[in-house]
């Protein structure tokens, strides 16, 4: 495609037209998310490098052992490695004009060696110490001002100014086509100097004024090339707003969308059903169970349709809680449907619930997927006439041809699991069924769980209860990290625990470019335990491609202590509940996520016995074993490895979900966090929900205000407004007002 001749500049322009990128580069950008010139100046720089404030060499013995971050800028004079493992050690001798200083590193010793060369240029910051009354740094972040022989440094005009150098996330695949740091830095230059002038404001002028905030051109150009550390401040500052107000003002007619809809259904609560239910537990609800009960009721009481979410650590207790509430349905002579993520957790709900309903006359029925035909129908049929009280499932409920008779209360389990789509198919078979008079009341289950404020704004369209403690018969699971030379040891422990009557489960992590992959793992693993290690005990194995029948019989007769081990994929990451196994080993658990891994354990620690949880990780992860300590990151694959640390570290200090869930959160940014693409809503690159409250209640109050006064953003003083939403967050859109 030929070039088109630009008559005015647009800042959607293709990527690939940028001067300095071309087809190969904006190929790889592509994958990256960036197709426009506005994409990419809005890849923001994940760190700073602030040149304005340089120490120099001669003066580091002030600060030893002060604990304070210095910076010092210098050429590389010698390097050298010392010492014999495991006290082996590298050392870059950093000089200026006024002394040098030792750089030393314990740890990535092979990587180190070979990045630096003597002449290279480098800044570095860390915190001063010495050793035999010489200053010296260990593990500093550093970044490469020069290399030796590079003359083509783009330092230099930082330097002389002393500015705030922005660095770039980069990866294997960007440093091909040489959008390193140093590329972006360059590429993103030229796009401020020739597409500023394209970038439109789009928030109101009276937000503007009210919050004083930077104009959006001033803005971007600030976040990538700060002049002071106030102008990077406020540059955040206003993205960070424009991030929070676009997601609130989804959020904002998103509720406005429900609101105008169809009523609800106004439940009597008395429930005999439930009543009984609740005397016949062979255990007491707890007090937390006893409160989230008594809101859902109230809103099942009101005409307004329920939509609420349920949120509770592992081991909470949520089942129970839907059960009641589905009891209180059922005696209003309505049916109840509980949608699962995976056909085992359905499978184990359905048995669950009809355990719990053994003397009670309620009809519940289990649809998944891959039944055979005459069954499927019979269950169909059963739905279609009402006779059914309570339908688990998978997916499978929301396909066609299943036709409820008087849907009045929906569950969904693990709903981060499900996207928004899929929730309101649900709703709709219920409102369906209703001949489109009513909307069905619906309760979504998670179990990660986050602080009840961040809750409410996150979903904004759903009113939130919390399940604040276990029951009080658990004990704290107990959590261990050991690595590949202590497998032994790990399996003489299992060993043990089986001998003593319990069972065990040992998880593959999921592979995620080939499920193929991840399946030959825990094949091969299974087999060896089966054949060398544990020959003398019953191992099982179960996975995510094993037809539902055959993952039934295998969790059946795990639940019937027919086999001591459970080799698995993260197929049982949700969910299963049997109380006798309480030890977990978790392979490769740095591959995991934080949330995954507490969910994993959430397995193991369901009965009276001790638990444990064991996690594998590699040998260079030992040293958590003892304390963390930190060191400096030089670039994106360090960064990822502290992150991994953190995670597991995590899991070693605690077994709260909230907890878990904030840590989690702050590791991963809440995008990623909260599945964008199932919460329907916008990614967030700077702004934090955790730490930034006050400027998320700000904008929240502002959205909702806006959306109050002018819900079709009709108004002109709105029109970039809404112009922004249909080209930048068309999608989003689409997801709200299909609900
Ligand atoms: P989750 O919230 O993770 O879905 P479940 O509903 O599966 O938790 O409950 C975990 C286990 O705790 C189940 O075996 C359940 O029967 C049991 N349980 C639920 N409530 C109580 C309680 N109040 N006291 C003791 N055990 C309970
Ligand atoms: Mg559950």
């Amino acid at each position: 495609m030929p070039p088109t001749v630009k008559t005015s500049i647009d800042i959607n322009t293709p990527v690939q037209y940028l001067k300095g990128i071309g087809p190969k580069r904006s190929a790889v950008l592509k994958d990256l998310g960036i197709q426009t010139v506005r994409d990419l100046l809005y890849y923001f720089p994940r760190d700073y490098l602030d040149l304005s404030r340089i120490e120099k060499i001669g003066n580091l013995r002030r600060y030893v052992n002060s604990g304070e971050f210095v910076t010092v800028i210098g050429t590389v004079r010698a390097r050298d490695t010392i010492g014999r493992p495991p006290r082996q050690r590298f050392v870059l001798a950093l000089g200026d004009e006024t002394g040098t200083i030792s750089l030393i590193f314990f740890q990535s010793l092979r990587y180190y060696q070979k990045a630096f060369e003597p002449g290279d240029t480098l800044a570095v910051s860390g915190k001063v110490t010495d050793f035999r009354n010489r200053p010296q740094i260990v593990h500093p972040s550093i970044d490469r001002l020069a290399a030796g022989a590079d003359e083509d440094s783009d330092f230099e005009g930082f330097l002389h100014t002393k500015g705030i150098v922005p660095k770039y996330s980069s990866s294997e695949g960007l440093r091909t086509v040489k959008l390193d740091t140093k590329g972006f830095r360059r590429v993103i230059r030229v796009a401020l100097d020739e597409y500023l002038g394209a970038v439109e404001e789009w928030l109101p002028p009276s937000l503007l004024d009210e919050h004083k905030f930077l104009r959006l051109p001033d803005a971007l150009r600030s976040i990538h090339f700060p002049e002071s550390q106030d102008a990077l401040e406020s540059s955040r500052l206003r993205l960070k707003f424009d991030e929070l107000f676009s997601m609130q003002l989804l959020l904002a007619l998103r509720r406005k969308n429900v609101k105008t809809e169809f009523p609800g259904i106004s439940f009597d609560v008395e429930s005999k059903l439930a009543r009984q239910l609740v005397d016949s537990l062979p255990f007491k609800l707890t007090k937390a169970q006893v409160s989230v009960i008594k809101e859902i009721a109230q809103d099942m009481k009101t005409p307004k349709p329920m939509n609420r979410l349920l949120q509770g650590d592992v081991g909470s207790g949520k089942t129970i809680v839907a059960l009641i509430a589905m009891l209180i349905a059922v005696d209003n002579g309505y049916q109840a449907a509980f949608m699962a993520p995976t056909e085992i957790l359905a499978e184990q709900h359905y048995r669950t619930l009809t355990n719990f309903l053994h003397n009670i006359p309620v009809n519940v029925r289990l649809l998944v997927s891959g039944l055979q035909k005459k069954l499927r129908d019979d269950i169909l049929l059963d739905v279609q006439r009402g006779s059914a009280n309570i339908i688990v499932g998978t997916h499978a409920l929301i396909q066609e041809g299943v036709e409820f008779a008087k849907l009045g209360f929906i569950v969904i389990d693990e709903q981060h699991r499900f996207g928004v789509s899929q929730r309101i198919a649900l709703k709709q078979k219920g409102l369906s069924s209703h001949g489109h008079i009513a909307h069905a009341d619906m309760l979504v289950m998670t179990a990660t769980p986050i602080p009840r404020t961040l809750a409410l704004t996150i979903y904004g369209d759903l009113d939130v209860s919390t399940i604040t403690s276990l029951p009080s018969n658990r004990k704290a699971i107990k959590t261990a990290l050991k690595t590949e030379s202590q497998r032994a040891s790990v399996y003489q422990f299992l060993r043990e625990q089986i001998r003593q009557g319990r069972q065990a489960y040992i998880v593959y992590p999921l592979v995620e470019e080939s499920e193929k992959l991840d399946l030959k793992a825990a094949t091969e693993a299974h087999e060896v335990l089966r054949k060398e290690v544990f020959a003398d005990m019953n191992i099982g194995l179960i996975h995510g491609r094993m037809r539902p029948e055959e993952k039934d019989g295998i969790m059946s007769a795990f639940k019937e202590r027919k086999m001591d081990i459970l080799v698995a994929t993260t197929v049982i990451e949700v969910g299963i509940d049997i109380p006798n196994a309480s030890v977990m080993v978790i392979e490769h658990a740095e591959r995991f996520g934080l949330s995954q891994l507490h969910q994993l354990r959430g397995r193991v620690g369901r009965g009276a016995e001790q638990s444990y949880c064991i996690l594998m990780a590699p040998e260079w992860m030992r040293k958590l074993q003892r304390s963390s300590q930190n060191t400096g990151t030089v670039d994106d694959e360090q960064e990822e490895q502290r992150k991994t640390e953190r995670r597991l570290k995590a899991m070693l200090d605690t077994n709260d979900g909230f907890k878990i869930a904030e840590i989690d959160l702050k590791l991963r940014g809440p995008g990623d966090f909260f599945g964008t693409r199932q919460s329907g809503l916008p990614e967030l690159q700077l702004a934090n929900l955790l730490t930034d409250g006050e400027l998320l209640a700000s904008a929240r109050q502002a959205a909702f205000e806006l959306i109050d006064h002018d819900p079709h953003l009709r108004l002109p003083e709105h029109r970039p407004l809404r112009k922004h939403f249909e080209e930048h967050m068309r999608d989003a859109l689409t997801l709200i007002q299909a609900g």
